[in-house]
């Protein structure tokens, strides 16, 4: 399943800049950082990784309601590439011997969740089947401070594969359209590995301005973020336009 990173709303620095500045206020980048806002919708997430997002305290959160949104066995679930579509697993249940994959096992408590709900149990009870895999959408606004701070855990190669994905997709986002607060990540400093990717996403964001700059204002412009950025998962990346 591919995961989607939608940056629709975000500070306008050339106009708040520009603002400051009639009024008589410079700011440089230790300035700006303190003001503004960005809101993602993170669509096709799995609840692993929405659980670690919403760790981070200073930010606001909307995610996507168990209880009301109904399942249906075409509900998304976010496979690790690290497990092979075809490896089995021995499993038994009332005497009964089974090999499954992981896509069989989704399908089984996707099954047995909606069998609850068919038989009267209402979804908020159901859905404590539902597996750490299944896919959700949560909207995020962080300040851009809380976002680097954000981006140094969650960028670096501890962090686990889907939560990093995601957020090199949100730096590349906003390194589009606030390159005034955003430059290299401090953790750069430390790491090698985040020096090479954010070379990689100054490249990549580069490439994309001027086609960024000739969308229309309103549209969703498709930031490409592969085959620049190796990620373990596919991530679609999406910036609005003002
Ligand atoms: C690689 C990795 C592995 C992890 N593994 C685990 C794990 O095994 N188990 C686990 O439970 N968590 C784990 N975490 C989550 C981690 O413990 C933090 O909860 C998460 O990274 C959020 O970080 P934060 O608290 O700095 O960020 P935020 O909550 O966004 O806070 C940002 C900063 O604001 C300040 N702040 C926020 N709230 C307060 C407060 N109430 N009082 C004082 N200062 C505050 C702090 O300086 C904080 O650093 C892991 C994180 C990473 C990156």
């Amino acid at each position: 399943m591919t995961s989607k990173v939608i940056l629709f709303s975000y500070t306008n620095y050339p106009s708040l800049i520009s603002n400051l500045e009639r009024e008589g206020v410079k700011m440089g980048q230790n300035g700006l950082l303190r003001h503004g806002s960005f809101t993602f919708d993170l669509q096709g997430v799995s609840r692993a990784a929405s659980h670690q997002i919403v760790r981070h305290r200073i930010a606001s959160f909307s995610q996507q309601s168990q209880r009301y949104v109904k399942i249906t066995r075409s509900y998304g679930y976010l496979k690790p590439s690290g497990i092979p579509e075809d490896l089995k697993v021995p499993v038994e249940i009332h005497g009964q011997k089974l090999d499954l994959t992981f896509s069989d096992v989704m399908d089984l408590t996707r099954q047995a969740e909606e069998g609850l709900v068919a038989k009267g149990i209402k979804a908020e009870d159901g859905r404590y089947l539902r597996p750490n895999a299944a896919t959700t959408n949560i909207v995020m606004s962080m300040s851009p401070r809380q976002l680097i701070h954000f981006f140094n855990l969650r960028c670096a190669p501890d962090a686990q594969w889907e939560i990093r994905d995601l957020a090199w997709s949100m730096y590349a986002a906003v390194s589009l359209v606030a390159p005034q607060v955003f430059g290299p990540l401090p953790a750069a400093d430390e790491s090698d590995y985040i020096k090479k990717r954010v070379l990689l996403v100054s490249d990549l964001v580069q490439k994309q301005t001027e086609m960024f700059e000739k969308t229309p204002p309103g549209e969703l412009f498709h930031l490409e973020l592969q085959p620049y950025l190796d990620f373990a998962h596919p991530v679609d990346g999406f910036v609005r336009k003002y």
